[in-house]
């Protein structure tokens, strides 16, 4: 594997290309490295690779003409990427493409980056190391190299070992332990010490599950699990709780078709649906408003059908599922049921299909993780302004970028649910 590293700073790889692995792999010939000074290409007197910013602003840019220059005197380019925060993020995946290549290109910026108009020039690739800003891409380019190289045949001592790793299963590693066998007190893993290879795998297995929803459940999203990875895992989870959080189902004050403001009727799938959401997602409970009595009546007999009536024999999971439902002659009252139930004043949060929203997704998970909250939603086209300008807060629209967004209220409820209380947030 080639790498050829544009950089100002040629001697930053001194000491990187002289230890361990790295430098073996240099000696051996399975990685070779060339460094490129753009400077080197420089007409002028000082050298000069940057110049100051067309519209203004602090710093200075990297300018074209040196590095283009310095691009095309490469013999060998191969893949070109660029080290840049805006990049593609570095994973494991990724090391593992461009392990495949025969030759890479780094670009490394320094100041505020490169003249955009390299990409017009050249088919570059950004590549990011994180969610964070160097002073130059250097050091990204060393963790690029180093995660690229241990993955080229012939640089590890056992190929093997490279397929054990974190992020190879899609998952975490499982933690390692060597001698003593008791340090401090701490002893080693049993499981470790019995010599049954299959019980020694089960339990690096279970561990590395562990570890992977511990600290990154969102590498779940990525890597199929088998039934008893699942199995592991339901015993294990502490799964987010979602006591804190009431779905409101308001009727009433609701815009109606012709965009006056008024009452719906209330609808028996929207009660049963919302209500198995509310069970699956393990919600405080599910608060219906109607300001309309008979409708009150209607699904309070709908409810106790299923909850004390034939249905509680015939579905008890139904059961379970809308002993949740509350029935409720107005917001405030819903309010104070969910404020009375924790003890504490609890919060508004509205939603809208077309908002103007007034709190993130994130912002309310950090709000429903410390105090009770009602998120209501509307019935017919929506909550009234009334409704909307009383909020502490107003969620995004679900889809906002797509030209059509109008979900039933059952199906709404279902992915804010899932949105604030999911399992890898
Ligand atoms: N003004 C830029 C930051 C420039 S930092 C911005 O706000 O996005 C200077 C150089 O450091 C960049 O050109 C890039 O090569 C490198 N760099 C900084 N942060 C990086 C990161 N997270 N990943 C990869 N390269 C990075």
């Amino acid at each position: 594997m080639l790498f050829n590293i544009l950089t100002i700073f040629p001697e930053f790889f001194d000491s990187f290309l002289s230890c361990g692995l790295m430098a073996k792999a240099v000696e051996a010939g399975v990685v070779e490295v060339a460094r490129v000074n753009p400077r080197d290409y420089a007409q002028d007197r000082h050298h000069t690779v940057d110049d100051r910013p067309y519209g203004g602003g602090p710093g200075m840019v990297m300018g074209l003409p040196t590095l283009v220059a310095a691009l095309r005197g490469l013999e060998r380019p191969g893949k070109l990427l660029m080290l840049s925060p805006a990049g593609r993020p570095l994973t494991q995946r990724l090391a593992g493409e461009l392990a495949g290549e025969g030759a890479l290109t780094l670009l490394c910026g320094r100041y505020e980056g490169i003249d955009a108009r390299i990409f017009d020039l050249f088919d570059i690739v950004p590549v990011s190391v994180g969610d964070f800003v160097l002073s130059g891409g250097e050091s990204a380019a060393c963790c690029l190299m180093e995660a690229v190289a241990r993955l080229v045949p012939g640089f590890m001592g056992k190929d093997a070992s490279a397929e054990e790793e974190s992020f190879a299963s899609g998952l975490l590693e499982y933690p390692h332990y060597t001698r003593p066998e008791v340090f401090e007190g701490l002893a080693v893993p049993a499981e470790l010490l019995s010599g049954h290879h299959a019980a020694i795998a089960a339990w690096r297995r279970r561990r590395s599950l562990e570890t992977t929803l511990a600290r990154r459940p969102d590498l779940f999203d990525a890597t199929p699990l088998s039934n008893d990875d699942s199995t592991h895992l339901r015993g294990v989870a502490r799964v987010r709780p979602g006591r804190n959080m009431h779905i409101g189902l308001v009727h009433g004050p609701v815009v109606l078709k012709d965009g006056k403001v008024g009452t719906v009727s209330l609808t028996n799938l929207d009660v049963h649906d919302i209500a198995r959401v509310s069970r699956t997602y393990g919600l405080g409970g599910f608060e219906v408003v109607t300001p309309l009595r008979d409708q009150l009546a209607l699904a309070a007999r709908i409810v106790d059908h299923w909850r004390e009536g034939p249905g509680l024999a015939a579905n008890p999971d139904r059961a379970e599922a809308l002993s949740l439902v509350r029935l409720h002659e107005g917001l405030d009252a819903a309010l104070a049921a969910v404020s009375a139930d924790h003890g504490r004043p609890a919060a508004l949060l509205a939603t809208s299909a077309r908002g103007p929203a007034t709190m993130s997704f994130a912002a309310a998970r950090e709000l429903i993780a410390s105090r009770p909250v009602l998120v209501a939603l509307g019935t017919g086209h929506g909550l009234a302004d009334a409704v909307l300008d009383r909020a502490d807060g107003i969620l995004p629209p679900l889809r906002p970028f797509s030209d059509y967004n109008h979900l039933s209220v059952r199906a709404a409820a279902g992915i804010l649910t899932d949105r604030l209380l999911g399992d890898a947030l």
